[in-house]
């Protein structure tokens, strides 16, 4: 057993989440796609079974009081809370990322007034952020500027109305500073709204603690809710009476069973919703969330950083210098739960990793995409993930 390995073994020996490995169904892979889609909490199945079976073909239209189906949006919001360190009562959960984004950006330019006619935007966010930014900002006449995270502080001013930011960068596993950009649009007198995808979930948030005004994030990367489980959407306490949602529906009604011509919207979380949830995906969620029962989001920080320590320690030992580049910042402070690494054949590489056993993926042009979940990734995974790509690598090479 080589040095490495036998390091491995020690640290899943003392890793206090180690035993949470079997709240999910996992296979003999080494899993490192959490961050695109969590593996399948183990209790949903069943869950998913019994909404489906008793509450639907059984209970029927009773359920959506008697299964808690009506209240979902808020009940489920306020689990997810804590993990992202809000009090209860200020998230809602439904509709995709790209909806709510919609719904935040809108709202925080409506939110800063008339006066103020720009929106800054992360230069480097994932794709569909950047579209909807837009299209929000000629709904509303503003303009939109793309500006780095770093350049924000210096781009703020009395024209800011709403800054719309990746807390981590989904291609680099960058993490922002959240409390001193959100400090900084607040001197400005401007309105933040972080996308917490790449987050929630893998790293304590402190969303109340920062004051944040609005935020986003999906619920089917670190918190394994499944494919295309509802996003959800955070608005603060004394922000919700004056958040003029874009899309008013009839479930963010002040009394949604009026069936009144016009318009009232809602108090608390519930101004955030638009339509009928989709209660299934919904509900496999609420199942999934229980494996976070017992769990601190400081412990699985911790094991985060010792992953992609030791991930990095293990390719640098494995394989040849200058065969890879890493993009992932090494100080801690400034670095996600995943490690990407620059390579030109990327593309080719991912897709022997993968045929040998090591789930990753690759984002265009030339990016291998690791993403290290506390939850059920272990050290000898990480070392073995890293000799199997120093194994592809010389292989690619010969
Ligand atoms: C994954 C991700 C999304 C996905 O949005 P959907 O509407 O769920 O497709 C949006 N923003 C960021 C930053 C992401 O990482």
């Amino acid at each position: 057993m080589s040095d490495l390995a036998r390091e491995a073994k020690e640290l899943d020996a003392s890793d206090e989440l180690a035993g949470l490995r079997a709240r999910f169904v996992l296979d003999d892979a080494v899993y490192l796609d959490g961050n695109s889609l969590g593996a399948l909490p183990a209790a949903v199945p069943d869950r998913v079974a019994d909404v489906v079976r008793r509450q639907w073909g059984e209970l029927r239209i009773r359920s959506w009081e008697e299964s808690g189906w009506w209240t979902a949006p808020e009940r489920i919001g306020d689990r997810i809370a804590p993990l992202v360190g809000a009090a209860p009562g200020q998230i809602v959960v439904g509709d995709s990322t790209s909806v709510n984004v919609f719904k935040a950006v809108v709202a925080a330019v409506r939110l800063a007034g008339e006066g103020r006619d720009e929106i800054l935007v992360d230069a480097s966010t994932f794709p569909t952020d950047g579209y909807i930014a837009e299209s929000a900002a000629r709904l509303t006449g503003r303009t939109l500027r793309a500006v780095t995270p770093a350049e924000v502080p210096a781009a703020l001013g009395p024209r800011t109305a709403a800054v719309l930011l990746n807390h981590v960068d989904y291609r680099t596993g960058r993490l922002h500073d959240l409390p001193g950009l959100t400090a900084a649009v607040h001197e400005a007198g401007a309105y933040v709204v972080w996308d917490l995808c790449h987050s929630a979930g893998a790293l304590p948030v402190g969303l109340d603690e920062h004051g944040v005004d609005l935020a986003v994030g999906c619920t089917y990367k670190y918190l394994n809710g499944g494919p295309g489980s509802p996003a959800y959407l955070y608005v603060r306490h004394d922000l919700q009476d004056r958040f003029d949602s874009p899309l008013p529906g009839w479930n963010s009604h002040a009394e949604p069973f009026g069936m009144r011509p016009e318009f009232e919207a809602a108090h608390g979380a519930r101004r955030g919703r638009v339509g009928t949830p989709d209660i299934l995906s919904m509900l496999a969620l609420e199942a999934a969330l229980e494996v976070w029962d017992g769990v601190r989001v400081e412990a699985v920080r911790a094991k985060s950083l010792a992953l992609t320590d030791f991930f990095l320690k293990c390719v640098t030992a494995y394989v040849p210098e200058g065969r890879v580049e890493c993009v992932t910042p090494l100080a801690h402070a400034e670095r996600g739960s995943q490690v990407a690494l620059r390579c030109p054949d990327a593309g080719d590489v991912m897709k022997r990793l993968i045929e040998r056993g090591v789930i990753g993926d690759f984002r265009a042009p030339d990016v291998l995409r690791f993403g290290f979940t506390p939850l059920y990734v272990g050290f000898a995974d990480v070392e073995r993930a890293a000799r199997v790509l120093a194994e592809v690598l010389a292989d690619a090479a010969a």
